[in-house]
């Protein structure tokens, strides 16, 4: 490997994180403070992973922004941790207890010394999706992915730039900050240690035909909820939605939307019943009229969670319909929606009439896509096992379905698990 010719740079460390979100920044961050050389590869051009799409988090209910910025403060100043944004692995070798990885590091067309003072994207002729706010929004090509995103720099969405045929940005920035020759960047790194904390995407609704995801605009994510929901969001935290001109008043929540279902995803995703709670709640608490139905097969809520639980279910305005979610159509009269479902205890049919649908739809590994080279330690489902002396530790959403808290305590183990690897050169999980 090391002949490769359009190698930029070489480098040793001790533990290399695939993954910057909450696990993979915990991880990173309890084995470089232990002492520990880190390397933390993330391939979104900002770090946080999904928790900072999300408007406020459980059990706390607090903003993410209150757990995340702890720990890019913490990461900002510790210099055993080197970060790689846009970067993805392409190649993994394990020679004589050591691991050689490949990474290639796409540009992000903006340097360090980029202000965030905004002239360039004033004068960006050209929008895209924002795929942050799950295209609920657009910004334009060049952009800074959220509110508070760290590095706190734009970047250049090279699918959509014009590049030498507008150089707008280059022109007005006063700082030299962009620089539209970069070239993507591959490094050769030796490691002693992997952690995997890729996390998870959300379901694909669009394969849920009977729930009317796509077909009409009030039918949606609770993903997107979570950014309708948001103050930074593409609403600015209005319960409202694009081409959608009606008021928001009757809300259902489809439990289990393609989970627990072969068809689907065969595994409960642990967290949905508690997320449509929580999001229950913040609706009821923003917009003190709105009536909520959740459909369910049964509800999930452990722990110290249930109190969560007893308490949404002591609102007289959220009502909880045990039944699984057959078809959600539109009503013949006007712009609601008909949710039909069948007791599963009684066989009675329900049936209400909505504003809006929010799907549960649960967690799917982004190791289920086959990102090279994992095949050997992914199951059935995708997710990475940790029952193999492959030496990869998996932790997070990756491994299974969980919470943040629970996130948290594995990936204290797995940076645990790492230096034990770094220090007796055993490679293997145990
Ligand atoms: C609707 C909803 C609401 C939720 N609300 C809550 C809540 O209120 N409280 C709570 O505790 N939990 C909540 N959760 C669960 C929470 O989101 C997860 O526990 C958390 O995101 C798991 O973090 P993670 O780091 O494992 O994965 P992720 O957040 O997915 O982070 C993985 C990171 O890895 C990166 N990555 C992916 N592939 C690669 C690759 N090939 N190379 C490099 N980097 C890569 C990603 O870009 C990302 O930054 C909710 C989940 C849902 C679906």
């Amino acid at each position: 490997m090391s002949s490769h010719k359009e190698l930029s740079e070489q480098l040793k460390t001790d533990i290399v994180v695939v993954g910057a979100g909450i696990a993979g920044l915990s991880a990173a961050l309890e084995a470089a403070e232990t002492g520990y050389n880190v390397l933390l590869i993330e391939k979104n051009p900002y770090i946080g992973g999904r928790v900072a799409q999300l408007y406020e988090y459980f059990p706390k209910l607090c903003p993410p922004t209150c757990g995340l910025e702890i720990n890019i403060r913490r990461l900002r100043e510790n210099n055993k941790i080197s970060l790689l944004t846009l970067s993805v692995i392409k190649q993994i070798n394990k020679e004589n207890g050591t691991y050689q990885l490949l990474v290639q590091q796409n540009p992000r067309y903006v340097n360090n010394r980029c202000t965030l003072c905004d002239e360039c994207v004033k004068v960006c002729p050209v929008s895209r999706p924002n795929e942050f706010n799950f295209g609920l929004d657009t910004t334009r090509a060049i952009y800074y992915p959220y509110n508070n995103a760290y590095p706190q720099k734009y970047v250049i969405d090279e699918n959509f730039c014009r590049f030498e045929n507008c150089k707008m940005c280059v022109e007005v920035c006063k700082y030299n900050a962009i620089d539209l020759n970069e070239k993507k960047k591959l490094y050769e790194i030796e490691a002693k240690a992997i952690i995997w904390a890729t996390g998870w995407d959300p379901y694909d609704a669009s394969k849920l035909e009977n729930l009317g995801y796509r077909k009409y605009p009030n039918v949606i994510t609770n993903m997107m909820l979570e950014r309708i929901a948001s103050p930074t969001g593409p609403t600015n935290g209005v319960l409202k939605l694009p081409n959608f001109d009606y008021p928001i008043d009757e809300i259902a929540f489809v439990q289990c939307a393609g989970s627990r279902d072969e068809n689907h995803l065969e595994y409960c995703s642990s967290i949905c019943c508690l997320a449509s709670m929580k999001q229950a709640h913040y609706i009821r608490t923003n917009y003190p009229k709105a009536k909520i139905h959740i459909f369910y097969i049964d509800l999930r809520a452990s722990g110290i969670l249930e109190d969560f639980y007893t308490k949404t279910k002591s609102d007289p305005l959220i009502e909880f319909h045990r039944g699984k979610v057959a078809k959600v159509t539109k009503s013949s009269s006007n712009h609601r929606l008909i949710v039909e479902a069948e007791n599963t205890l009684t066989g009675v049919l329900i049936q209400k009439e909505v504003d809006l649908v929010v799907l549960a739809t649960g967690m799917q590994p982004t190791t289920s896509k086959k990102i090279i080279p994992l095949d050997n330690i992914i199951d059935e489902n995708g997710f990475v096992r940790n029952d193999h002396n492959d030496g990869i530790i998996g932790c997070g959403v990756c491994v299974g379905p969980k919470d943040v808290a629970t996130v948290v305590q594995e990936a204290t183990g797995a940076a645990m698990k790492a230096i034990v690897n770094v220090k007796e050169g055993k490679n293997g999980n145990f």
